[in-house]
C-alpha cells in the first residue's frame, strides 16, 4: 500500500461560458481564482484554476470553458459531486446566497452524520457544501462572506460507479482506507491527509454511462508532495498493471494521468512548485500566463479568447 497520497489536488471540470464559470467561483463561492491560463494541450481554451490565496493543493477547482460545448448528461463512471467543507452552522448563509447567483437545485441533506447543501452550478455541475467542525485551512478573503461562512478547500469527491470493487481496491491500495458504508456509498479516507482526503463512491449498478460535457468533471488529480514520491506512485501503479502516462510539466505541477476501472480519470500532480512560480502571490490569477510552448502565440490567443470581466 501506498503512502504518499495526501488527498486531492484538484478538479478539473468543464464549463460552457468562460465569464459565467469565473463570476460563478471568485462572486458566488468566494474563491481566489489563482491562476488565468489556456489549456496546455489545446491553447485556444482557457484553463481557469480557483482555489484559497495560494492555490493550497485539496482547494484546488479548476475549468476547461469551451464554448461549443454541450451539456454533459450525468452518469456512472464519473465524479457526480464535488464537496467543499464550510464550517459548522454555515450552510444556512449558503442556502439563502446560492440560488442568487444562479446555483439550482439547493437542497439540505444528511448523511454520514453530515449537513451538507447541495445545488447544481452553472453547467449542472453536482456540488456540496458540508459542515465541518475543525477544518483549520484558512478560506479565501471575500467582502461578502464572513469567514466563518468561507469555504475552506474541498471536503471529498463522490463517484458515481456500475461497480465499485476495483476502484475501491485501487485506492486502497493509493493509501485510502474504508471508514463508513452507508446506502450505497463507501466512504474512503486517507490517514492524516490535507483536508481533503475523502472519497465517497456510490454503487450505481443500473445507471447508464455518463456523457462528457459542461458541467462534467473530466478528471480528479490527488497530491504528492514532490516529483520523487511521484515517480514512486507511477512505478508502484504500473507495477500494478496501470498504464500511466509519463510525467508531464504542466508548469505549476508536474502530472501523471491513468483511467481507473470504474471510468473515472486519475491524475497524481505534486504541490511543487505551485502557482507562485510565475507571478507573485498578491496577483496571482490576474493576468494571462501562457507556458513556455505557447508563449509565440500570445498575440493570437489574446485576440481569439473573450476577456474576462472580473
Ligand atoms: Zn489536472
Amino acid at each position: 500500500m501506498l503512502n504518499q497520497i495526501s488527498g486531492l489536488h484538484h478538479v478539473t471540470s468543464m464549463a460552457k461560458d468562460p465569464n459565467e464559470n469565473n463570476a460563478f467561483f471568485t462572486k458566488a463561492m468566494g474563491l481566489r481564482r489563482v491562476k488565468k491560463t489556456v489549456n496546455f494541450d489545446s491553447p485556444d481554451t482557457y484553463h481557469l484554476y480557483y482555489g484559497d490565496e495560494n492555490g493550497s493543493p485539496g482547494t484546488i477547482i479548476t475549468y476547461f470553458p469551451f464554448a461549443h460545448i454541450a451539456r454533459g448528461k450525468s452518469g456512472s463512471g464519473e465524479v457526480g459531486t464535488t464537496a467543499f467543507s464550510v464550517p459548522t452552522g454555515a450552510l444556512d448563509f449558503w442556502s439563502n446566497r446560492l440560488p442568487g447567483f444562479g446555483a439550482t437545485d439547493v437542497k439540505k441533506i444528511e448523511g454520514f452524520g453530515e449537513k451538507r447543501l447541495t445545488f447544481a452550478g452553472p453547467d449542472g455541475d453536482g456540488f456540496a457544501l458540508v459542515e465541518v467542525a475543525d477544518d483549520h485551512r484558512a478560506p479565501w478573503r471575500h467582502d461578502g462572506i464572513d469567514p466563518d461562512h468561507a469555504v475552506r478547500g474541498f471536503h471529498s469527491v463522490s463517484m458515481r460507479l456500475r461497480d465499485i470493487g476495483a476502484t475501491s481496491e485501487l485506492l486502497r491500495f493509493m493509501g485510502y482506507e474504508e471508514v463508513d458504508r452507508k446506502e450505497g456509498i463507501t466512504r474512503l479516507a486517507v490517514p492524516g491527509g490535507n483536508g481533503a482526503g475523502i472519497i465517497d463512491l456510490e454503487a450505481k449498478p443500473l445507471l447508464e454511462a455518463a456523457r462528457l460535457g459542461a458541467g462534467s468533471v473530466h478528471h480528479v488529480a490527488f497530491a504528492v508532495e514532490n516529483r520523487a514520491k511521484q515517480l514512486e506512485v507511477r512505478k508502484a501503479l504500473m507495477d500494478t498493471g496501470y498504464q500511466v502516462t509519463p510525467v508531464i510539466d504542466r508548469d505549476y505541477f508536474w502530472a501523471i494521468y491513468f483511467r481507473t476501472p470504474g471510468g473515472v480519470l486519475f491524475e497524481v500532480a505534486t504541490n511543487e512548485p505551485g502557482f507562485d512560480r510565475d507571478e507573485d502571490t498578491a496577483h496571482l490569477g490576474e493576468a494571462l500566463k501562457l507556458p513556455e510552448q505557447h508563449s509565440g502565440l500570445r498575440a493570437e490567443i489574446e485576440r481569439y479568447l473573450p476577456p474576462i470581466v472580473d
